[in-house]
């Protein structure tokens, strides 16, 4: 296996677990069990239909998710979710939803969401360059909103939400696309989660909704059919052609979740320990490394950071990817340095990356 895929720290696509990359290889010849290659296997056969089965049963055990909410399996990313999750809880609603403004990704949700109804932003990070989340006095949330929308983490800005927000008569909406099975979200407290794959749990082509039922009872009934939650419920995400091969890797990544790493708590205590160790590498740099978010606002997926000046920067980016660390340049939005540290990126990379932080360090003052 090539060793620079293990130390692929990019924001996202993100890295993939060996073990998954190495079935990945073998079902794109053959997947054993349906004798054809992964690329020309029928979304109508029986084994795709026991793929998008045995996909659902593990989302739902790994986040222990009721009988009343549907695990669909969509395209579009998260940006069509933007769009989908106003058009079908806001468009002809008489409250106005709320949305967090807390930094890129919420920030692209926001317009998608005023074309379809009234929106209050709760609270934007915007004076502060987007480098804290708000506090709990910051927050007013009401009774009646038609829901709550905000990310969990914030990819770009390296912030993450470390607390469940809102109240709980009003359905709460959370973009994870950069936290889905990191840690433990306490699903249940959220009437619509959805994250893409390309972060933490597979290849870009699909996006996992999780959605209560109740909560799609009330939406408009002419919505376009790919654009109606309840058309891709009724059809188990087989409505048209989806994307087989990225819904297989993503049970894999599952299994992998699963078997090999005993699920999404054993996954938590992994992230901490990867998270800790960098930000305990930039909290005694002696500000030669500076930690771009407020410190009880850090995401332990992205750690973000900067050097003392640009230049530096720049030779620090350079220096790592000769030395087989990749994905390392901040967002084009933000600049400076972004670690994205997902599930399938280990420990012993991160340590290889803080060995390596050391030594730039060493040598530059
Ligand atoms: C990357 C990212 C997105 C963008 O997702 P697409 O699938 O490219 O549309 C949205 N939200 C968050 C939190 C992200 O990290």
């Amino acid at each position: 296996m090539n060793p620079r895929n293990r130390l692929n720290f990019s924001g996202g696509p993100g890295a993939l677990p060996e073990s998954v990359l190495l079935q990945v290889q073998e079902a794109i010849i053959e997947v054993p069990e349906a004798g054809l290659s992964i690329l020309g296997i029928s979304h109508r056969s029986d084994w795709f239909a026991a793929v998008i089965t045995e996909l659902e049963s593990n989302i739902r055990a790994l986040l222990g998710l009721t009988k009343d909410y549907h695990v669909l399996l969509l395209q579009g990313g998260a940006t069509q979710q933007f769009s989908m999750v106003p058009m079908t809880l806001l468009r002809g609603a008489s409250s106005a939803a709320e949305y967090l403004h807390t930094g890129y990704w919420s920030g692209k949700a926001l317009p998608e969401a005023q074309r379809e109804g009234p929106v209050r932003v709760l609270w934007s990070g915007e004076d502060n360059g987007f480098t804290r989340l708000p506090d709990d006095d910051e927050l007013a949330f009401s009774e009646d909103s038609s829901y709550l929308h905000y990310a969990s983490n914030e990819t770009v800005e390296g912030l993450q939400f470390h607390r469940v927000l809102g109240k709980d008569n009003v359905p709460r909406v959370c973009d994870m696309s950069s936290d889905f099975l990191s840690i433990p979200c306490a699903a249940e407290r959220f009437s619509l989660i959805y994250a893409h794959a390309q972060k933490n749990i597979g290849p870009a082509g699909v996006t996992v909704v999780l959605v209560r039922d109740a909560l799609l009872q009330h939406a408009p009934e002419d919505l376009p059919g790919f654009l109606d939650y309840r058309c891709h419920a009724k059809t188990h995400s087989n409505y048209n052609t989806p994307p087989v091969f990225s819904i297989y890797v993503v049970l894999l990544v599952t299994r992998w979740l699963m078997n090999e790493i005993g699920g999404v708590e054993n996954m938590a205590r992994i992230n901490q320990d990867k998270a800790t160790l960098l930000y305990g590498m930039l909290d005694s740099s002696d500000g030669f490394y500076r930690g771009r978010a407020r410190e009880q606002d850090r995401s332990l997926m992205n750690v973000t950071f900067n050097l003392p000046t640009p230049e530096l920067e720049n030779r620090f980016l350079a220096k790592a990817q000769a030395a087989g660390f990749s994905g390392l340049a901040g967002h084009r939005a933000v600049g400076g340095i972004r670690a994205s540290i997902y599930n399938a990126l280990t420990l012993p990379a991160v340590e290889m990356l803080a060995g390596f932080m050391a030594d730039f360090q060493r040598r530059e003052i």
